[in-house]
């Protein structure tokens, strides 16, 4: 064993870390001992109670304390491996448990070790027994796999989550060396736990109380880095003075008057409230909130218009290429032959929209070929690297991005110049009294209510044997000249399974609907095919669209009114209120419907909220009390909020942060004696980036 074990040591340092294994740790980008210190669970097994061996049931998940009696392995002829086996004994009888493929461990694990076992009790394979169940000796004072809240890593092919623990378990014994980042005073008086508790404490918690204290201070440390990022910024946008934009009222009227539907009152405060904003001197600072489908593009429009009408550059971002494009298709609508020019640049698409024409542009510096008075220019968050050939920039309005502004508005300032006046979109949810915690100078403009004439949203949750009934249903609507939606989850981006099974989808649905046209869409497809698709399907030459969640945000297709999400309870409460919030914009008596795979009672409850109700902050608040207890850190199911400890439910915490942040500001502005929460801040600015 190592004596003088560090933090700063590499983790081949550890026992058990060989280069095999240290490959793997690197894949997750953990190569020094601190960093393996980092890597924290995103929820625990609990195998805290230990049954009697003659209680145990069939089908139960348990853990048991005993003796090996025997144990031994031999290989199975039939199924071409090694099965070890094993009786344990305790007060109350003995109990068999079977490992496959595992044949070190009648080496490992002999008779009269004393011995915990966990895992499901089964009779597969002939007698009440455990299959592969987690085990560990009990010669060590403390268990790291059974008999305690168990954590579980993010982890990767060929690293257990038995080595992972083993490696955290050693590294914990350098865990005091971490420095703590935050005054000895601000521990005492919000009575938080010290950070190397804190770690210690997160990846091996006596139970839940001690997790979740734990768990506050990452918090802590997270909103108060935010605030005092946010502080340090605002501090420097106070001094700094943007263009006045005057409120071109003819132009406007005629534009509102050439919109074919009748802005709600909503839309026109909030378009007046910006109009108003821009006419200072100093950079407006604005949150456009309204739940999905509530028309915020259209006041988004409004600003633009109003902008460049003035001879200033708009910018207009999108999460995605996809939404780009079709935030020009609607602004060139909008438009029309007016003489407020759009131009789409993103990576695969340049072109420009004027007074109803289009005109392809060169793949080169975007500065030369602007219109000179001003234009409407969409892209994504690449558009950023470009900002330099953006002279005379008036607005930027960033789309669904769950952030509010500080970074882009930061990286967006024009050395000694004016700065643009900002304002971002968004369909998250957040009260008034949160966003004032969150940002001092963020104004807000709420779209409360929906368009008129929005039928609500149906949404079913479907049991599998229900499929053809729903195939009949969606192939009645696409027969009356709708389109619908079909869902198929992507883990993550480079999950090859989750494409597949989309693609398995489309094959498995032209059986089922011969007619009708399919197309399909997910995030490894080109750009160009991306938008081929999509524009497609907006065209209607696809009466279906198979995808991956690429469409969750903002496709705007108002002849679409079904909605199937395939495996359903993968998706976060905020995920599957996005994706519903494609369909039911038209006039149509739109549908949503979930398809679970498996259920859970808890994954039960949470589909049962999206059904119950179509209001995203009532959904936002369940999502919060449907956490399940085991849920910890990063998992997708949250999402409302773009942090990875806190939610939307820690106001408390969110205030305290905030006061904090503002008193450590008021002693030491530019953090001198705060060297660790300098760098820290730094660190978060390029991780967001
Ligand atoms: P979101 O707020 O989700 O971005 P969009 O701006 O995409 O919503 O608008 C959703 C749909 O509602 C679009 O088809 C848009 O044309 C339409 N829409 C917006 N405002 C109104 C309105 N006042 N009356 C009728 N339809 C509207
Ligand atoms: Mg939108």
């Amino acid at each position: 064993m190592e004596a003088h074990l560090s933090i700063r040591a590499p983790v081949t340092a550890l026992h058990g870390v060989g280069p095999a294994v240290n490959k793997k740790l690197q894949q997750l980008s953990i190569t020094t001992v601190e960093e393996l210190l980092w890597h924290l669970p995103f929820r625990y097994e609990d195998y805290r109670t230990l049954t009697a061996i003659s209680d145990v049931q069939i089908g139960q998940n348990v853990t048991v304390a005993g003796t090996i009696e025997i144990i031994a392995s031999r290989r199975s002829w039939k199924r071409r491996m090694t099965v070890t086996e094993a009786l344990v004994r305790d007060t109350t009888g003995t109990l068999k448990a079977v490992w496959f493929n595992q044949p070190y461990l009648a080496t490992t694990l002999k008779a009269n070790d004393r011995v915990m076992l966990a895992g499901k009790a089964s009779d597969r394979y002939g007698g009440l027994q455990l299959a592969s169940p987690a085990y560990e000796k009990m010669d060590r004072g403390e268990t790291l796999h059974v008999g305690r809240l168990v954590p579980i890593y993010p982890t990767t092919g060929g690293l257990t989550e038995r080595q992972l623990r083993y490696c955290v378990s050693q590294a914990l014994r350098c865990v005091d060396e971490v420095e703590e980042s935050l005054p000895e005073g601000v521990l005492a008086q919000e009575r938080l736990m010290s950070l190397s508790d804190t770690i210690r404490t997160i990846h091996f918690p006596k139970d839940e109380h001690d997790r979740d204290r734990a768990l506050e201070r990452l918090k802590f440390d997270e909103l108060l880095l935010f605030h005092l990022r946010r502080m340090l910024d605002e501090r420097g946008t106070r001094l700094l003075r943007a263009p006045k934009i005057p409120f071109d009222q003819a132009t406007i009227r005629s534009f509102v008057r050439s919109i074919p539907f009748e802005l709600t009152q909503g839309q026109r405060k909030a378009a007046w409230d910006i109009l108003q904003d821009l006419e200072r001197d100093t950079p407006m600072n604005r949150l456009l909130e309204g739940d999905v489908g509530s028309g915020k593009t259209v006041v988004a429009a409004i600003a633009g218009m109003n902008v460049v009408q003035a001879g200033w550059n708009v910018v207009l971002m999108a999460p995605t290429e996809i939404l780009a494009r079709q935030h020009f298709l609607t602004l060139t609508e909008l438009f029309g032959a007016t003489s407020t020019p759009v131009v789409l640049w993103t990576g695969a698409f340049h072109e420009l929209h004027h007074g109803g024409k289009k005109y392809p542009l060169a793949k080169r510096a975007l500065k030369t070929q602007l219109p000179k008075h001003g234009a409407c220019v969409i892209g994504t968050q690449a558009l950023l690297e470009d900002r330099a050939s953006l002279d005379r920039l008036g607005l930027i309005i960033v789309d669904e991005q769950h952030r509010f502004g500080v970074a882009q508005r930061q990286s967006l300032q024009q050395g000694g110049r004016t700065t643009p006046h900002f304002l971002s979109l968004t369909a998250t949810p957040i009260p008034r009294s949160l966003a004032i915690a969150l940002a001092g100078d963020l104004r807000l403009s709420i779209l409360s209510t929906l368009p008129k004439g929005r039928k609500p949203i149906v949404t079913r949750f479907l049991p599998p044997h229900q499929r053809e009934a729903l195939y009949r249903r969606v192939d009645t609507q696409l027969a009356a000249g709708r389109q619908a939606f079909v869902i198929a989850p992507l883990i993550e981006a480079s999950d090859r399974l989750g494409v597949a099974s989309a693609t398995a989808l489309v094959e498995e649905l032209a059986a089922y609907f011969p007619k009708r046209r399919l197309g399909l869409l997910h995030g490894k497809l080109t750009s160009k095919a991306k938008d081929a698709t999509l524009a497609a399907f907006v065209n209607h030459e696809f009466d279906l669209l198979v995808a991956t969640p690429v469409v969750e945000v903002g496709i705007d297709v108002p002849n679409a009114t079904i909605m199937v999400i395939e495996a359903a309870e993968r998706f976060g409460l905020a995920q599957l209120h996005q994706l519903r919030g494609r369909v039911g914009r038209g006039r149509h008596q739109s549908y949503c419907f979930l398809l679970p795979t498996t259920v859970t009672r808890l994954a039960k409850k949470r589909l049962d909220a999206v059904t119950a109700t179509s209001d995203g902050f009532r959904l936002a608040q369940l999502d919060l009390e449907l956490r399940g207890p085991g849920d910890l850190v990063g998992t997708a199911q949250s999402g409302f909020l773009d942090f990875r400890f806190a939610s939307l439910g820690d106001h408390a915490l969110l205030e305290r942060s905030r006061v904090v942040a503002a008193t450590i500001l008021e002693k030491d502005p530019n953090l001198k004696q705060h060297s660790l929460l300098r760098k820290n801040i730094a660190k978060t600015a390029i991780h967001k980036e």
